[in-house]
């Protein structure tokens, strides 16, 4: 019988061999189509040849020493990044593959991206070169100790002094010091800063202001600026989220990002055209937290199953003598497989939203501010529902390997502990979904009032509440199981839910309910909204792509299969996880719920025979992985020992060449050789 390491070879390579389809053909999708996965692979590999990028010992250092080891990577990345001359989307895969949050993170996912779109032209002329090439290190600080999410809130100001024509920035209490800031507290030298715009007195509410923080000749905090790190925290280790406060610092007046509103040299304030535009920034930095959901669910995804595919655990077959795989486990699978399901569901709901921001971006430099609010609703909602779905689904995903997934050598861990911040970050989670659910109902409204207007396609089903007699009679028309896997019978139910969602919330507030009570039905109308737009864009995306031609090939045949029944899976999880909604109001029926979860069952089994296939769709390196338990190779419990080599308890500092660990003699020689004294139990009237 081979041991359990040749086993483990034997059967990662007995799972490849019964995959049906092809999975290096999936690969382009999650790299953004063929041509990016060249260029993307060319950077990874440029990046393994780099010593300075190594992460074999990264999950033994603390704070400072990660911190430390970031600076050289900020250098030869800044450099590689010039001497190649990578687009901004090259520069941002190099830093997704170094897969540290390095301390000038901020500069280029927000600080650059918020000066492009809101510093005026002139502004840019100026600050551009500077700011793109790294003399100006920069940070978004609008965050303060005090308030996060109630942006109208915020306290620090920001004074137009006539006299001087130079704005005053100033944190007058402690609960405006600024916070969670990435970048500035030890590297950044410039912040665009969100104060309250204050001219003769009058407030006109929060505006970012480009604010030197430290200095451009020697890196020492300017006069007025008290700055620091903030300390540590669940994850993201190597970033420098920093503490700021401004004592009366003052900067010129056309240090204000004047794309949309402006200030005069007089003091006149000219508004914006649409009062949503200053948050072009944080739409775009939303849009790529769902695409960052889908690869982190695919990471999580491909060490789960690749490691529960080689893990053999309890029931032993009689003729081979060899335990179940674990995998073949249907509570393993219906833990796993489906956040599987969830992130294909996320990468064609990434692309849906990349499509209508870029069509926004080129509509906005026309003046047309039409799709704004569509951008900024469907990039808040997909945001919310995908960070969360990653943040739950990747642990829930780790939990199901059992003891070594407690290991920071399960790849599992670290990751994880970083992206565990997307929730909060851009807007907290569940606040975004009262943005989309205050859309949605007031679409409802203007449709009850005027019922031919245009609705773009994913609203359009609010239609149906027109005639609200027939809308409570509507009924799921499956008659069987097979009919509930067509495409149009589970949109219909998924239309049907949210349009009944936004009925009974527009319903409580009609009755009187105030907007803060109905924070439970926001949540339920927005993930109901999202969840049948992601199932929308997912079979959309897979016809458009894989269902290509009238005649297809076996191999093509084979691919649209497997994705297929992935697509089920993602349908039917869904539905059954919210099976409630559905039956609630009667449009399914107590039989369609039993075939829901039949049909549930039956998705996972169909998943399961290409479940490692899929793992190796991703395309995913071991390097990246950094994982004993989900590397290509399957070679887990070699690769769980080989790691402990790095172990710093294990090496020279901590262990002496006998084996005997650091601190014996001091510490623990006095305990074996009974010098501690004897125990004695405590009598009752002891005082302690
Ligand atoms: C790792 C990390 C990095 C960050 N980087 C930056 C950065 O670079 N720059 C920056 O400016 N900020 C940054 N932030 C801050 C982040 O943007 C805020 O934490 C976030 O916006 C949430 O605000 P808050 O912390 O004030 O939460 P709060 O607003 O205090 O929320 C606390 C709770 O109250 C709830 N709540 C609040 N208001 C309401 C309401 N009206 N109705 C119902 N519920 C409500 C929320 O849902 C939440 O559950 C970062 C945060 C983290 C964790």
């Amino acid at each position: 019988m081979p041991s359990a390491e040749n086993q483990q070879q034997l059967d990662i390579a007995a799972e490849r061999a019964k995959c049906t389809f092809d999975p290096s053909q999936l690969t382009a999708l999650f790299y953004g189509g063929e041509e990016k996965m060249k260029r993307f692979k060319a950077i990874e590999a440029m990046v393994d040849r780099e010593p300075v990028f190594d992460r074999t010992d990264r999950y033994f250092l603390g704070r400072t020493e990660r911190f430390k080891r970031a600076l050289p990577m900020v250098k030869r990345y800044v450099e590689l990044r010039n001497e190649h001359g990578l687009t901004p989307e090259e520069a941002a895969h190099f830093k997704v593959y170094i897969d540290d949050y390095i301390p000038v993170h901020l500069h280029e996912s927000m600080f650059l991206p918020v000066l492009r779109s809101q510093a005026s032209d002139e502004q840019l002329k100026v600050w551009g070169p500077h700011a793109e090439n790294y003399h100006y290190i920069g940070c978004y600080a609008q965050t303060e100790l005090g308030h996060g999410s109630a942006l109208s809130r915020l306290e620090t100001t920001a004074t137009l002094d006539l006299a001087t024509d130079q704005w005053v920035i100033n944190s007058p209490t402690q609960s405006s010091a600024k916070f969670w800031i990435g970048t500035l507290g030890k590297m950044a030298n410039h912040a665009v800063v969100q104060a309250k715009l204050i001219i003769k007195g009058k407030d006109y509410g929060s505006h970012p202001f480009l604010v030197p923080l430290r200095s451009l000749k020697d890196h020492t905090p300017l006069p007025g600026v008290v700055i620091k790190d903030q300390g540590p925290k669940q994850g993201a280790i190597s970033m420098d989220n920093g503490y700021a406060r401004f004592n009366h610092v003052r900067i010129p007046r056309t240090n204000m990002l004047m794309r949309f509103s402006q200030v005069s040299k007089e003091g006149v304030y000219s508004k914006p055209i649409h009062p949503k535009l200053a948050y072009g920034g944080m739409t775009a930095v939303r849009t790529t937290l769902i695409n960052h959901s889908a690869l982190s669910m695919a990471r999580a995804v491909t060490i789960a199953t690749r490691y529960s595919a080689v893990r053999r655990q309890g029931n032993v077959d009689l003729k081979t003598d060899l335990e179940t795989q674990v995998l073949d486990y249907p509570a393993v699978q219906y833990r796993i497989l489906p956040l599987l399901s969830h992130a294909f569901a996320t990468i064609f709901s990434g692309y849906w939203m990349n499509e209508m921001y870029a069509q926004y971006n080129t509509d906005i430099t026309k003046g047309d501010t039409s799709l704004l609010k569509d951008v900024h609703v469907y990039s808040s909602g997909l945001k919310s529902y995908c960070t969360k779905l990653g943040a739950d689904g990747i642990e829930e995903a780790r939990r199901c390997l059992g003891g070594h997934g407690f290991s920071l050598f399960s790849g599992m861990i670290d990751f994880h502990r970083q992206f565990l911040a997307t929730v909060t970050y851009e807007g907290e989670n569940a606040l975004l979904t009262q943005q989309v659910s205050r859309y949605l109902l007031k679409l409802y409204k203007d449709v009850i009032r005027k019922p031919d207007m245009h609705l773009s396609p994913p609203s359009r089903y609010i239609v149906s509440l027109v005639n609200h007699e027939r809308f409570v009679q509507q009924r799921c028309p499956a008659r069987s199981m097979a009919e509930l896997y067509h495409p149009k019978i589970v949109q219909k139910a998924f239309q049907h839910r949210a349009a009944r969602l936004i009925f009974e919330l527009a319903q409580a507030e009609k009755q009187g309910a105030q907007w803060s009570d109905l924070n439970l039905e926001c949540m339920r109308l927005s993930k109901a909204h999202v969840q049948y737009i992601m199932i929308e864009n997912f079979h959309n995306g897979l016809e458009k792509r894989y269902n290509v031609s009238s005649n297809p090939t076996a191999e093509q045949e084979a691919l649209l299969a497997a994705v297929r029944s992935v697509y089920n899976l993602h349908v039917f999880y869904t539905l059954e996880t919210e099976l409630a909604e559905f039956l609630e109001d009667g449009y399914f029926s107590p039989e369609q719920a039993a075939w829901t979860r039949q049909a549930l069952k039956d998705s996972l089994k169909s998943v399961r025979p290409n479940a490692v296939g899929f793992a190796d769709c991703f395309g995913f390196t071991d390097k990246f992985l950094n994982s004993a338990l989900g590397s290509y190779d399957g070679r887990a419990y070699e690769r769980m020992a080989e790691m402990t080599e790095y172990e710093p308890l294990n090496g020279k500092e901590m262990t002496d060449e006998r084996g005997v660990v650091w601190g014996y003699e001091e510490f623990l020689r006095p305990l074996i050789f009974g010098e501690v004294g004897a125990y004695k139990a405590r009598k009752p009237e002891s005082k302690l």
